[in-house]
């Protein structure tokens, strides 16, 4: 089989199978094959590396994962592409397709199946309408993971790599930040995909860091104060923690973890940047 990576034989794919479109699972397949090299190679993937692809599709993607990796794995949650994807790939002896929702999938079992409990690497091109609980999940689980380079919504990798003072800035740049390092690699246009979303798309890899960034005492707590920051992002840092109900969190404890910041009382916590974020959850912990 032919690399996908093109309209035509993605049309005669389609066609073949009479597979039909499926707009709540955020299908919007990739034509172009210098996108998917670029995807490939920022993600850095060798032989010695296992996979986990989100999403094949009609293996488009998976074909060049496949030739470049040791192992790939790939969830899919539409059952009428499995037949689909059995045909296009194969050719090689390194996937295994699996047919599951991406959220429910124990992603730690994958990892010590597959790659005997070492960090594997995400690559995807994720459907838009599930980015956020997709990374989310992936990073609060823990498991090990390397990098995970993903094609999501342009506006959302913006969110994802953007820091106080932009509108843009919030729990998920807070949470990209605390657990990786993340970099735009691509700016991709609707024309690349079958059918074509009505977005831009961006593709961003973060990669793990080794380490946390900063010191922090109780994790949850950081996330439940970042959480409740930006559920009511126009309100007084004191107001909006206040109101979220934290165990433990009430007015006269923030004002006092303000005053040891030197930090206003009346200051807003979209202003926080990380670091501070953690020293006030160390304060209030
Ligand atoms: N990787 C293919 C490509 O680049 O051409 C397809 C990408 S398309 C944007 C997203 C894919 O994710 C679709 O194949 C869709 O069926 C699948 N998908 C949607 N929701 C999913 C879920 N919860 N779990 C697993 N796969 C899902």
């Amino acid at each position: 089989m032919a690399y996908l990576g093109n309209p035509g034989r993605t049309i005669a794919v389609l066609e073949k199978y009479n597979f039909r479109f499926r707009k709540s699972y955020g299908q919007n397949f990739l034509i172009d094959d210098h996108i998917l090299s670029k995807i490939v190679e920022a993600a850095g993937i060798t032989k010695d590396d296992c996979v986990l692809e989100i999403g094949p599709g009609i293996g488009t993607m998976t074909q060049y994962l496949c030739e470049a990796a040791g192992r790939v794995v790939a969830v899919e949650i539409d059952s009428s592409l499995i037949p689909i994807l059995n045909d296009t790939l194969s050719e090689y002896d390194n996937v295994t397709i699996i047919n599951e929702d991406v959220l429910k999938v124990d992603i730690r079992a994958l990892c010590d199946t597959y790659n005997g409990g070492r960090p594997i690497k995400v690559v995807a091109n994720l459907p838009y309408y599930i980015t956020t609980p997709i990374v989310m999940g992936l990073f609060e689980s823990h498991v090990p993971l390397d990098s995970i380079t993903v094609m999501v919504q342009k506006e959302v990798a913006q969110r994802m790599q953007t820091g106080p003072g932009s509108k843009d800035y919030g729990a998920l740049s807070l949470a990209v930040a605390y657990y990786s390092k993340a970099e735009v690699v691509a700016t991709v246009s609707p024309n690349c995909f079958i059918p074509k979303p009505n977005v831009e798309s961006s593709v961003i890899r973060m990669t793990l860091h080794k380490e946390n960034p900063v010191d922090v005492n109780d994790e949850a707590l950081l996330f439940k104060l970042i959480r409740a920051t930006f559920n009511q992002r126009r309100k007084t840092l004191v107001n909006s923690l206040s109101n979220a109900g934290i165990p433990g969190v009430d007015k006269d404890k923030i004002r006092a973890a303000l005053s040891t910041m030197n930090k206003p009382e009346a200051v807003r916590g979209e202003t926080f940047t990380l670091e501070e974020f953690a020293t006030l959850s160390n304060l209030l912990g």
